[in-house]
């Protein structure tokens, strides 16, 4: 039996695996609000379990004694100053690489590059494949040419980058056919787009043909290829991103045997953990829940770890121009972890080596195996990125 003192996760690097960029403007106190959580409008976001979460996790940090109130939380932070909370916050996660996803910018955020600079860690891109289909279009793509055109823009955009991804979720939803669609059913749909667009449409990949045509591409890069999955931002149609709706498209791609890394996926993260059991090449976590979820979160990471292989389950912030939801998400992540792993030990259950070796999978080694990372020297100066 371990000592009750035993932290299976403290000290466990941690990989990112997937995340924004920082936000490097000073906020006001609705523009940190609408940024905590997914719902936009900020009003009386404080009093939920993410905005204690802040202050019990947060303040801390800040030089504040825990539970402060929002008011002097606000204070702190400009006083600091945006770069030196980023620092502080990020500096505490134990979090040595981050992979970025760069395609989302509804304002100016750090680039990978950036982030890995400010933080003294290594930072990889993702690439967003309904981008590369706008770009295609944006740059005069012709109906006939617009394959042809999107598979060398996903080769020189992928050139440094070690993953893609599919925001279908948004665009679609997730209730997408399993098979790859013939050169004509694509030449066709982008005729479709193209008339809209003439017509003064937005230029949107929002197809569900174009869709499964980037996937099977993107596939076939080689690279893993994420879905967004579950909760997100007001826009996206819940409803519509349960991950079982991608079973056929799943049993459909295993052949392939690249990794398809399912993000989020609450409230669905037991869907999700289930298809991580039956299907090789899928792995998940709970990322954006678990700073949203507060102290539930290792509820919602025990949920999904009932049947996802140990081997299967990845940590991801989702942080988004704050750096208090990085800082969040590890550690309401590694409270969660490891109270799932004590309680295991704790009944006599599992044996304290299984639990520590578990929480160096979770931490990062599954994902350095999935995405092929190189194991990098120990982050102590500034290594900056290089890839930006
Ligand atoms: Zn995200």
């Amino acid at each position: 039996m371990p000592s009750p003192s035993v932290d299976f996760v403290d000290g466990v690097d941690l990989v990112d695996h997937h995340c924004h960029g920082v936000v490097r403007r000073a906020l006001d106190r609705p523009s940190f609000e609408a940024m905590l959580t997914e719902a936009g409008a900020g009003a009386g976001v404080f009093d939920s379990q993410i905005g204690f979460a802040v202050r019990r996790w947060c303040a801390p940090v800040l030089d504040l004694p825990a539970h402060s109130s929002p008011e002097d939380y606000l204070a702190r932070r400009a006083e600091l100053g945006v770069d030196e909370v980023t620092r502080r916050l990020l500096g505490r996660t134990g979090t040595t690489a981050y992979l970025v996803d760069s395609g989302f910018e509804p304002e100016p955020i750090t680039s990978p590059a950036e982030l890995a600079g400010l933080t003294g860690t290594t930072a990889y891109e993702i690439v967003r494949l309904e981008r590369l289909a706008e770009e295609a279009v944006l740059a005069g793509a012709t109906a006939t040419g617009f394959a042809d055109e999107v598979r060398r823009l996903l080769w020189e955009r992928t050139r440094d980058a070690v993953a893609v991804k599919s925001i279908a979720a948004y665009r679609v939803g997730l209730d997408l056919a399993p098979d790859r669609p013939s050169a004509a059913d694509v030449v066709a749909a982008v005729e479709g787009w193209l008339a809209s667009v003439d017509a003064g449409g937005p230029v949107r990949c929002a197809d569900e043909v174009l869709t499964r045509f980037l996937v099977w591409e993107g596939l076939g890069r080689g690279l893993p290829l994420q879905f967004h999955v579950g909760l997100g931002d007001s826009d996206v149609d819940l409803h519509r991103c349960d991950p079982l709706l991608l079973t056929g498209l799943l049993r459909a791609t295993e052949p392939l045997g690249v990794p398809v890394m399912l993000l989020h996926n609450y409230p669905f993260h037991r869907h999700a953990g289930y298809l991580a059991q039956v299907f090789p090449h899928v792995y998940v976590d709970v990322g954006l829940a678990t700073h949203n979820v507060g102290r539930a979160a290792g509820q919602v990471i025990a949920e999904t770890l009932e049947l996802a292989p140990f081997g299967k389950f990845l940590f991801s912030s989702d942080a988004f121009g704050l750096p208090e939801l990085y800082h969040l998400s590890a550690s309401l992540f590694r409270r969660g972890l490891n109270d799932f792993l004590t309680g295991g030990v704790r009944a006599g259950d599992w044996s304290s080596a299984d639990a520590a070796r578990v929480a160096r999978l979770i931490g990062h080694e599954n994902a350095r195996r999935a995405y092929r990372l190189e194991v990098p020297p120990r982050p102590a100066k500034n290594q900056g990125a290089g890839q930006g």
